[in-house]
C-alpha cells in the first residue's frame, strides 16, 4: 500500500468510525484515490487486502486553520516549499485537507499565498485543501497576535481586487462590524466563505452578518466579545446561532474546558469544527519561533509572544480529537464528526469528503487504541506511517 490506485485495495479488520457509530463488520474497498464500496462480505478477487489488526479508521481530519507545520510559517514564505513541509507535518497527526491560513498580511502578501495554493492544489499536492484568509480585515482591538500594523480596512476597491482560489475552498476572516453594510455579502457572492473573527461585534452585528451570508465564527471564544447579561456579544450570538459553524481550538489553552463544554452543548457535533491554528512547531522539536517579528516560545506545548499572549498553537488533529472526548464525554462518532464531516460541511465539500462512505475521496486517519495516529492515507495512497513503511499497519 498504496503506490497504486489503480489496483484495488481492501481494507479488513479495522473498527470503522462513522457518523452513526463503530462499525466492526465493514470492509472498505478502495479504487483510483476513492472509496469504491463499505462491503460487509464479498471484496474484489484482485483486491491488495490490508488487514488493520483492529485499528481506528477514521474519516481524514479536514483542518480550516493551519498557519504552519514542519517548521515553517506559510506568511513567512508563501510558497509551494512551505505548503510541502506543512503537509507533510500535518499529515503524520491524521489531517488530509487543510486549509492553508495567513493571518493579517500586507495584500501582496495574500496574494501570494492565493497562487501558491492554487499551483499545489493544481500540481496534486496530498493534504492540501484551499486558504484560509485570516485578517487583515479584523478589529484591532480584538487583535491578538496580528500585526497592528498590517490591520486595514476593507474598502470596496480592496474587495474588488480579492480573488478566491480558482482550485478548492476559500475562507476569509473578517471583523464584521468593521465592514460596511453589504460587504459580507458581496464577499460571498464572489466565492468566499466567510467567518467572523478578531472582532468586537455586537451580537447584533454578527447577526446581521450571518443574514447577509457568513457561515463561520474563527476561534470561538478568543479573540473576541465575550457572553454579557444584556449585551450577547459575539460569543452569546454565536452559540445562539443555529446557522453558524464554530471553530474551536481544543488544545486545553485557549478555553477553558467548562467553556468548551458549554459550546458543545449549544451548538453539538453538527456546528462544532476542531481546528488547530497550529504554527510552525508542529511536527517538530522546536522552542522557539519567529511570527512576524516578533519572538514566540513554546513552553509545556503553548506558545506564547514576549507579552505572554498566546500566539497560535502546538495543537495537531488527533490531539483535539482526544481532548474533546475528554472534555466533554462525546462519543469517538462525534469527534470524528467534528473533526471531518461538520468541517467538510462549513465548506460546502460534503460530496467529496468528511466522512467513510461510498463515493468519496479515500482520506482517512488510522488510530490505535489510544487514538494515537498510526497511518495516514490521502487520496488512496499512504502519505505517512508511524513505521516508517509504505503499508500503513
Ligand atoms: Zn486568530
Amino acid at each position: 500500500m498504496i503506490r497504486d490506485t489503480d489496483t484495488p485495495t481492501a481494507l479488513i479488520n479495522a473498527r470503522v468510525v462513522t457518523p452513526d457509530g463503530v462499525r466492526d463488520d465493514l470492509a472498505v474497498c478502495l479504487r483510483q484515490g476513492r472509496i469504491e464500496a463499505l462491503a460487509t462480505s464479498g471484496i474484489p478477487d484482485d483486491a491488495d487486502v490490508i488487514d488493520l489488526l483492529g485499528r481506528y479508521l477514521l474519516p481524514g481530519f479536514v483542518d480550516v486553520q493551519v498557519n504552519g507545520g514542519g517548521g515553517v510559517l506559510f506568511n513567512d514564505a508563501p510558497t509551494m516549499d512551505s505548503l510541502r513541509m506543512m503537509t507533510r507535518a500535518h499529515a503524520a497527526f491524521g489531517t488530509t485537507a487543510m486549509l492553508a491560513t495567513l493571518i493579517s498580511d500586507d495584500l501582496e502578501v495574500v496574494e501570494r499565498g492565493r497562487e501558491a495554493v492554487d499551483a499545489a492544489i493544481a500540481a496534486g499536492l496530498p493534504g492540501l485543501l484551499g486558504l484560509h484568509i485570516e485578517g487583515p480585515f479584523i478589529n484591532e482591538a480584538r487583535r491578538g497576535v496580528h500585526d497592528a500594523a498590517k490591520i486595514r480596512a476593507l474598502t470596496a476597491p480592496v474587495l474588488e481586487q480579492l480573488r478566491p482560489l480558482e482550485h478548492g475552498p476559500t475562507l476569509i476572516t473578517v471583523a464584521p462590524e468593521c465592514l460596511e453594510p453589504g460587504m459580507v455579502r458581496r464577499l460571498v457572492e464572489r466565492g468566499f466563505t466567510v467567518s467572523a473573527g478578531h472582532s468586537a461585534a455586537t451580537g447584533a452585528e454578527l447577526v446581521a452578518a450571518i443574514d447577509e451570508g457568513l457561515s463561520g465564527i474563527t476561534h470561538l471564544f478568543n479573540a473576541m466579545s465575550p457572553l454579557g447579561s444584556r449585551e450577547p456579544g459575539m460569543v452569546g450570538a454565536a452559540l445562539d446561532s443555529e446557522a453558524a459553524y464554530c471553530g474551536l481550538i481544543a488544545d486545553g489553552v485557549h478555553v477553558s474546558d467548562t467553556s468548551v463544554r458549554i459550546a458543545w452543548r449549544c451548538k453539538g457535533r453538527d456546528r462544532m469544527v476542531l481546528v488547530t491554528d497550529a504554527m510552525p512547531p508542529v511536527g517538530t522539536q522546536l522552542e522557539h519561533f519567529e511570527l512576524l517579528g516578533a519572538k514566540v516560545s513554546v513552553v509545556d506545548g503553548i506558545c506564547r509572544d514576549e507579552r505572554g499572549a498566546l500566539a497560535g498553537s502546538c495543537l495537531d488533529m488527533a490531539s483535539a480529537v482526544r481532548n474533546i472526548r475528554r472534555i466533554t464525554g462525546c462519543s469517538l462518532s462525534d469527534a470524528a464528526v467534528m473533526a471531518s464531516t461538520t468541517p467538510a460541511a462549513f465548506l460546502g465539500i460534503t460530496g467529496e469528503r468528511g466522512a467513510i462512505a461510498t463515493g468519496l475521496a479515500a482520506d482517512f486517519a488510522i488510530l490505535d487504541y489510544d487514538l494515537r495516529p498510526v497511518a495516514t492515507i490521502i487520496g488512496g495512497r499512504t502519505a505517512w506511517t508511524a513505521s516508517g513503511g509504505t503499508r500503513p499497519v
